[in-house]
């Protein structure tokens, strides 16, 4: 056995006590997430001197500013965008790809904008590298969506907004959710599910996600 392998099986043993003790403690219990989140190496998506801290219980740093959410929340938001295998989701705020990954172990076709450059760059290099194919990177501002790809069955958002922004709601198929946090300060994760009377939204809890910068802030 080589050294990698060695550290692969470590790396692997840190995630399924991730899975037990902070996803299924916690009360998260969709099998297809779970499994998701058991397989995606998510130690592959940060920066390498922070590896060995990739399975804690927090988010973490990747450049530019920005971080990769806490396992937990990434597994919350999988849970209440209700994939099924053959679902097209749209990601705002790729960031270190992470969270795309593990929607693109539920969905049938991810697609994912993110604003800075070398994120976008790096997260499409490293979703290649993993073998993700059905994940699409666009380097951009989410707040428009990616029309040409619309409708999606659900829309995913990892920076927060100070309002809802109307092109991704219109983007979402009748009965496809938009999974976001919305506030300044105090921003609380929602749920808004396009129905063909209207929307129905629900909220879920506080959270603290990085603001989304670009037209939504004009
Ligand atoms: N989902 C990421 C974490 C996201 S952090 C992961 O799994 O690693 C939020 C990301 O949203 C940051 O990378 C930030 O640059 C990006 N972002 C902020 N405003 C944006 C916008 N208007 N459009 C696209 N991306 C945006």
């Amino acid at each position: 056995m080589t050294a990698s392998d060695e550290s692969g099986d470590a790396y692997t043993r840190q995630r399924e006590r991730m899975v037990t003790r902070q996803l299924e403690a916690r009360g998260l219990s969709d099998p297809r997430v779970l499994a998701a989140m058991r397989k995606v190496p998510r130690h592959e998506f940060v920066p390498e001197h922070l590896r060995r801290h990739a399975y804690e219980d927090h988010p973490l740093p990747i450049g530019s500013g920005q971080t990769i959410s806490q396992p937990y929340i990434v597994g919350v938001m999988s849970e209440l965008a209700r994939l099924d295998a053959s679902a097209k989701v749209l990601e705002i705020g790729t960031g270190s790809g992470y969270q795309a990954a593990v929607l693109g172990e539920l969905a049938a076709e991810v697609f994912t904008i993110e604003i800075v450059e070398e994120l976008a760059a790096s997260a499409d290099a490293t979703l290649d590298r993993l073998g993700y194919t059905g994940i699409h990177v666009r380097q951009g501002d989410g707040y428009a969506g990616w029309p040409e790809e619309a409708p999606f069955d659900a829309v995913v958002v990892t920076a927060a907004p100070p309002r809802i922004p109307q092109p991704l709601i219109d983007q979402l198929k009748v009965g496809g959710r938009l999974v976001i946090p919305v506030g300044n300060w105090d921003q609380s994760l929602e749920v808004h599910e396009k129905t063909s009377t209207g929307i129905e939204r629900k909220v879920i809890f506080p959270v603290r996600f990085v603001p989304m910068v670009g037209d939504v802030q004009k």
